[in-house]
């Protein structure tokens, strides 16, 4: 039997913005009934795997620049003021989480455990009294005279107030949340949704030979001859795609295709220096083979890779390498260039860029202009962050300044 229940308000989606949101809404109507309408098992899934685990929550001094959307930064600017990474992070202190800064400012909690995070939310919500209506996937939201009605398989919610906070393309465990017919439902304007922070598909045949490697280098974005972005950090080579954190934080753009990711493996070394270096090992080592000269410097099968791409024989004798090849090899270690090809892999992707369009709601409450009392936060908007605490960030303050305006 269809159950039926009037509410105060409801939160359609138990993840990061959802479980803040409704937090500060209790806080705000004790007298309410406010409810959470979650279609996982349990609430706050995604949680648990963030940050390895370890759950990177906010990143201190988090500001606009961080952010990309169309009107973000407007967005962000007004948000910040009152719901900055300092007030998300005295907001989780009162609720007992004890956090701490990495040296880049990323923020997360002592135990280093992402449970924590989840376990502070959980508490609170049931001091509250939030009840939290798990395995309950909505199928349809309507405008009524008093509010929203709110439809999942067996239950039919009237509430005045309603917040979707159904999150990006994929759930927890990367599969197609079809949140996106939800939002689509609404009526609201929408960006086309790509996958971002995750790794980028590129076009190289030696990629295979270097599955699993890691490499300390400093990465740039390619676009019509001009570098977009540069990062450094760990590279990963894996079967047909570049990976790592320093690679996230180009997927946005890379993702798009129609560009190169440049990798340059000595980042510290100057021109001249990389050419004495390699001159210098070519000349010490005269009478051997080429392929060794990479011993000490690379992993094996690296060197060997830029030995290939460069156009030099590995059987070669050191002795015999021309001056344009050690310009060729020099080339491939400074500026390895990989073609990006279009991805559209959103199970790999920890984020997704595009969804609700940000002049669809106020910056002030996150409320929708064209359904007033019904609220749009989190990764649902047409906003992401860069890698390093800054989506939950978001996902967090949009939470805690919906649901104080409920
Ligand atoms: C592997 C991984 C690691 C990450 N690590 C970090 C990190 O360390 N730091 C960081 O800042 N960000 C990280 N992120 C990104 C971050 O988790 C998200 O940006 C953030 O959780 C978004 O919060 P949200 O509340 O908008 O959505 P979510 O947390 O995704 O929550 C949305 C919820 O809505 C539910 N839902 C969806 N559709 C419906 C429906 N129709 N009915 C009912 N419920 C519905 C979903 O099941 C989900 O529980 C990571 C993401 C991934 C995938």
């Amino acid at each position: 039997m269809m159950k039926k229940e009037n509410v105060y308000a409801a939160v359609i989606g138990g993840g990061a913005g959802g479980m803040m949101c409704a937090v500060r809404a209790a806080e705000r109507h004790p007298k309410e009934k406010i409810v959470i309408l979650e279609k996982a098992d349990r609430v706050g899934k995604k949680l648990l795997v963030t940050g390895n685990g370890r759950c990177n929550l906010s990143h201190i001094g988090a500001d606009a620049e961080s952010y990309h959307g169309e009107g973000s930064t407007d967005l962000i600017n007004i948000l910040f003021k009152k719901y900055s990474s300092d007030a998300v992070l005295h907001c989780f202190h009162t609720l007992g989480l004890l956090t701490h800064a990495d040296h880049e400012g990323r923020v997360y909690p002592l135990s280093n455990q992402a449970s924590s995070v989840l376990d502070v939310l959980r508490k609170r919500l049931a001091e509250l009294s939030v009840d939290m209506y798990c395995g309950e996937e909505i199928q349809s939201i309507q405008k009524t005279a008093e509010g929203y009605e709110i439809v999942t398989a067996d239950r039919r919610i009237f509430a005045r107030k309603a917040v979707i906070a159904v999150g990006g393309r994929n759930d927890h465990a990367g599969r197609e949340s079809g949140s996106r017919e939800l939002l689509r439902s609404l009526g609201v304007g929408m960006t086309k949704v790509s996958p971002s922070l995750s790794p980028v598909k590129v076009n190289n045949d030696l990629l295979r030979s270097l599955k699993g490697i890691r490499a300390q280098a400093e990465v740039r974005l390619i676009k019509n001859h001009q570098v977009v972005k540069s990062e450094r950090g760990e590279v990963q080579f894996a079967e047909n795609a570049l990976s790592g954190i320093c690679i996230f934080d180009l997927s946005r753009e890379a993702n798009k295709g129609g560009c190169e990711i440049s990798v340059n493996l000595l980042p510290d070394l100057s021109p001249d220096r990389l050419y004495s270096e390699i001159e210098g090992r070519l000349q010490r080592d005269a009478s051997a083979s080429v392929s060794d000269i990479f011993i000490g410097m690379f992993h094996k099968n690296l060197g060997l890779a830029i030995l290939k791409s460069s156009g030099v024989r590995p059987s070669a004798l050191c002795k015999d390498i021309s001056e344009k090849e050690i310009k060729s090899l020099c080339r491939h270690i400074a500026d390895w260039r990989f073609s990006c090809e279009e991805n559209r892999d959103f199970k790999k992707a920890q984020v997704t860029a595009g969804g609700v369009k940000l002049s669809e709601i106020d910056a002030r409450t996150f409320m929708c202009k064209r359904h007033k009392g019904l609220y749009i936060i989190g990764e649902a908007l047409d906003i992401d962050g860069d890698c390093g605490g800054y989506n939950l960030q978001f996902a967090f303050a949009s939470g805690m300044c919906a649901g104080d305006s409920l």
